[in-house]
């Protein structure tokens, strides 16, 4: 064993100084020293070499007809309507397929280690959808050169604010180099610089993705709700494919509104054309009957579908993190098909909820920091005027976001009733803060933050679901903590069934097989709910499906049946409702069958 021989730097009176030459020293010998022992363990040095971000080669708008915009990471409904929506803009555009697990190891293999399951799924997909055009003959120059891929960036907390690097690493690893990414920032919207001119984030764009997405969801919604009642097989499937291609054809032809005729004549040539045609363009949003004659035409297909609301399914409710809740493949173990195929009937979670959330997060920052900028301190007590400004701007914000949030609900409510009431409304975010912030502080961000506790009481607690299945991607920070929220939840409401499934690249077997297991508890409850229903009326099935046949109105699913509060299953609130129809006849079917008899 050697030892390291002391530092005694001299100045020049002869005393010991500790300046920058000892500093030098030390590293120097610290240097030896390590030197040394890394060649006594046979350690060799390699050369590291640490990713810089790429300089962003710009989408300019005259490369905009030569050159695809890619996205992804949605339903299949979501991304039809998306690229309805920027078709219509005038965009080449194409969604990427659902990923599978080949794109997992693809993003294994060319991007970090330990990253969350989504990142890996998503930046495999792309480097794979890139590979796949290769090996139909383009050069990874004409790749580069003719796509661009467009999706959501953060600044974090958790491992999303990664994701645009971890694109860029993957794809440069994988021999895309000049591949581009364009973000669209979770709370700044798009990086403009990055985008140039080529995708142009204006009203147009947003109002279009905003039809685009809150179509998708109430159609995803809506079909997940008529396929496990359906009577023949396959009816649902086929409605939905036949509505969708009717619905991308509309959004496709639909083009941005302009000023024109007398619009055009009264302020074509003013100063005031910028404004009306912005106001013109709300206007038709808000008023336009286009989009809703079409959904229209969509209730009138789905609700020719028979359906026997008799079936006893336990309803599942799907929460968990954004993207393992959402995409329908083996990001989530294809876990929706498996559902409905072990006899559950699935509610699907809306992207709305999302974008609620997110607006209702900014107005409590607001409320939380007075109105004040990140970092700023409030001016002193005696700068009254100044506080008052503060206050005011403070207020302007949130009445900003706030009618941004009506109008959204509005449109989403819109849709809803044009496609004849089946889907969900969007939960309040006030209720959904009340529920959760006990457990999980509302201000802490990340991922779901707050909902994956609130949601489970919400809908555990109000009887609108049996069971609550969180999916929560391997290695997801914010999953990860509610989950820890989730046993003092669990411990207090007594009666849930909640199952947290890890999902990841591996393991489908075992995730099913623990669904499998809280399912069976869940149709245990289903059956026993039932059962109280049959006896609570005094009806045998036999008698409502009998009753069912007399009112053929009643098989269709646009048909209203109350809910009644504490029941949840569909087949025990519809034996109520058939029960609360009879007494206003006052006779059950086989009453008047006996009636008709003596007769
Ligand atoms: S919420 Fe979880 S899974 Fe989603 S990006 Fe963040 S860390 Fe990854």
């Amino acid at each position: 064993m050697s030892t390291v021989a002391p530092v005694q730097p001299q100045g020049n009176d002869g005393f010991v100084q500790i300046g920058q030459s000892a500093e030098e020293q030390i590293r120097r010998r610290v240097a030896e020293e390590r030197a040394r022992l890394e060649g006594e363990a046979g350690i060799q040095k390699r050369e590291v070499h640490h990713f810089h971000k790429p300089i962003e080669l710009p989408f300019t708008k005259l490369q905009r007809d030569h050159t695809t915009i890619l996205f992804g990471g949605l339903t299949w409904k979501h991304e039809r309507l998306v690229h309805a929506a920027l078709e219509s803009l005038g965009y080449k555009c194409e969604s990427v397929p659902v990923p599978n697990k080949k794109a997992f190891q693809l993003g294994k293999e060319y991007g970090n280690n330990g990253q969350c399951n989504p990142t890996y799924f998503t930046v495999g997909n792309l480097v794979q959808f890139a590979q796949d055009l290769e090996a139909k003959g383009l050069t990874k120059d004409e790749i580069c050169d003719r796509y661009v891929f467009f999706t959501a960036g953060a600044c974090g907390p958790c491992r999303f604010g990664m994701y645009e690097s971890e694109y860029r690493l993957a794809l440069r690893n994988a021999g895309f180099d000049k591949f581009r990414v364009l973000l669209f920032q979770q709370s700044g919207g798009l990086n403009q610089a990055e985008a140039e001119a080529g995708l142009e984030m204006n009203v147009d764009f947003f109002l279009a993705i905003l039809n685009a997405l809150n179509m998708g969801d109430i159609m995803n919604d809506m079909a997940y709700q008529i396929r496990p009642y359906e009577v023949n097989a396959g009816d649902t499937d086929r409605a939905l494919e036949e509505s969708m291609e009717l619905l991308h054809e509309v959004m496709r032809r639909r083009k941005p509104w302009t000023l024109h005729g007398k619009s055009q004549s009264l302020f074509g040539k003013t100063r005031f054309a910028g404004t009306a045609e912005y106001m013109g363009k709300f206007l038709h949003q808000l008023f336009g009957d286009d989009l809703m004659a079409a959904l229209r035409q969509v209730r009138q297909r789905f609700a020719a579908i028979p359906i026997d609301r008799t079936r006893v399914k336990p309803i599942v409710k799907i929460t968990g993190e954004f993207w393992a809740q959402t995409t329908e493949g083996d990001g989530n173990f294809n876990m929706f098909k498996f559902l409905e195929k072990e006899g559950a009937q699935v509610v699907v979670e809306p992207i709305g909820t999302w974008i609620c959330y997110l607006m209702h997060q900014v107005v409590q920052k607001y409320h939380d920091q007075k109105g004040l900028e990140d970092g700023a301190t409030p001016p002193s007590s005696w700068r009254v005027d100044k506080r008052l400004k503060i206050d005011l701007r403070m207020r302007k914000k949130i009445l900003q976001i706030k009618m941004a949030e009506a109008i959204f609900k509005r449109e989403y409510n819109r849709i809803i009733a044009a496609l004849g009431g089946v889907g969900h409304h969007l939960v309040d975010q006030y209720e959904l803060q009340r529920l959760g912030h006990p457990y999980y502080n509302s201000r802490a961000a990340g991922g779901e933050g707050h909902l994956e506790v609130a949601k489970n009481i919400y809908y555990s607690h109000k009887g609108l679901a049996h069971m609550v299945l969180a999916l929560k991607p391997f290695g997801c920070m914010p999953s990860t903590q509610s989950d820890g929220a989730q046993s003092a939840v669990m411990s207090h409401y007594k009666d849930m069934i909640f199952l947290p499934v890890e999902t990841s690249g591996e393991g489908d077997v075992n995730a099913h097989s623990r669904v499998q297991m809280a399912l069976g508890e869940a149709k245990a409850k289903t059956k026993l709910e039932l059962k109280a229903a049959l006896e609570a009326t005094g009806m045998t099935l036999e008698e409502v499906r009998a009753y069912v046949e007399e009112h053929p109105e009643m098989k269709s699913p646009m048909y209203k049946v109350p809910h009644i509060e504490g029941v949840v299953g569909a087949a025990a609130n519809f034996v109520r409702h058939v029960a609360a129809c009879m007494k206003k006849t006052h006779h059950k079917p086989a009453q008047r069958a006996n009636a008709t008899a003596a007769a």
